[in-house]
């Protein structure tokens, strides 16, 4: 079992299988560039596989497939029929949607119990400007697709920005009223392209909560987990909404996960620089053994609480 140092149990696994994405969201990615790892610098898919089987056996029982736009990435639908076999209690992935309608079916049936869409405007022309050229209706068609293959709880991730669509909130919530859709309000972060963002962009929980009050009263949903959102009932709401407030409140007391990036490196904090970095002993073909020992070394570097220093990393690189 993995316990780091403030007693935490470290029972999830996210990780960012290429940081390569076929959007320029302008909160996460700059329009050029972007240094993308090329080729050899990132893990294989075998190598990839080791890490994972690595955490299982270290007692990590969930994982979420990220990116980058993990969809672009060939070979992910055998990564995740490879990973199925070794037991985990389950699987989900997080997406831009763009390429979901084509993939949906494939993705449950080689092992993806549940999705996340991002999704931060309703409108066309809106979607296309913060995505910097996305086409909104193949993402509404890969919502649709993605009931269709049972892909659920379909969950909808909105990063809210002031002046931008902070007035579609209400609409945004609505999503969940005739539909089991589930819509979680995302506090902008400080944190790769976001960090040019100025505290003027920055809408807090606690607003977005207001503005969504005014469709009815929110009642908790459930028993807050170790996840960081916040999930509330909505009266005559098929769906839930929720809230994930990295910034203004400290969720890091029940922090329960690690990040791990396509070069191999594990992440104890989203928010932090520090890292351990498996690619060389993978590389290298060192034992299993030695893999496990790295990944317990993170443990050892994972803090009580994040600082919000790490501007320099970019959101595609560590997804999310
Ligand atoms: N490409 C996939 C997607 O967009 O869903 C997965 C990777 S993306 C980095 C994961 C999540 O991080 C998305 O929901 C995105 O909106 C969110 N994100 C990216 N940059 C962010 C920022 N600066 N603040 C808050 N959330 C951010
Ligand atoms: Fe790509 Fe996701 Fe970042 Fe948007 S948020 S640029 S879709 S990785």
């Amino acid at each position: 079992m993995l316990v780091d140092k403030y007693q935490r149990r470290i029972n999830y696994l996210r990780i960012s299988v290429t940081d390569k994405c076929n959007l320029r969201c302008r909160y996460c990615m700059p329009e050029t560039g972007v240094e993308i790892k090329s080729h050899d610098g990132i893990l294989r898919w075998e190598e990839l596989l080791r890490m994972v089987q690595a955490f299982k056996d270290e007692g990590v029982d969930r994982v979420r497939i990220t990116g980058g736009e993990p969809l672009v990435r060939k070979g992910l639908l055998s990564f995740i029929q490879d990973m199925n076999m070794l037991g985990f209690e389950e699987i989900s992935l997080t997406t831009n949607g763009i390429l979901l309608k084509k993939m949906a079916g494939e993705l449950k049936e080689s092992g993806i119990s549940r999705i996340n869409i991002s999704l931060d405007s309703l409108d066309k022309e809106k979607y296309a400007w913060i995505t910097r050229g996305g086409d909104i209706r193949k993402v509404f068609q890969g919502i649709d697709a993605a009931f269709q293959a049972g892909l659920e709880p379909v969950k909808l991730n909105v990063v809210v920005v002031k002046g931008f669509n902070d007035d579609e909130v209400m609409d945004l919530a609505l999503l969940a009223k005739n539909q089991p859709l589930h819509v979680r309000f995302i506090e902008l972060m400080p944190i790769g392209a976001g960090s040019i963002w100025g505290a003027d962009s920055f809408v807090s929980t606690k607003e977005t909560k207001k503005q969504i009050e005014r469709l009815g009263s929110l009642v908790p949903a459930e028993i807050i987990g170790n996840g960081p959102a916040e999930k509330w009932r909505i009266d005559g709401f098929q769906g839930t909404v929720g809230f994930i407030s990295a910034i203004s409140q400290h969720i890091c007391d029940r922090c329960n996960r690690v990040r791990l990036t396509a070069d191999g490196r594990i992440y104890p904090c989203l928010h932090g620089t520090n890292y351990v970095s498996c690619f060389n002993a993978l590389r290298n073909g060192d034992s299993q053994e030695n893999i496990k020992r790295l990944i317990r070394q993170v443990m050892e570097i994972k803090p009580r609480e994040h600082q919000l220093g790490s501007q320099g990393r970019m959101m595609n690189t560590i997804g999310g």
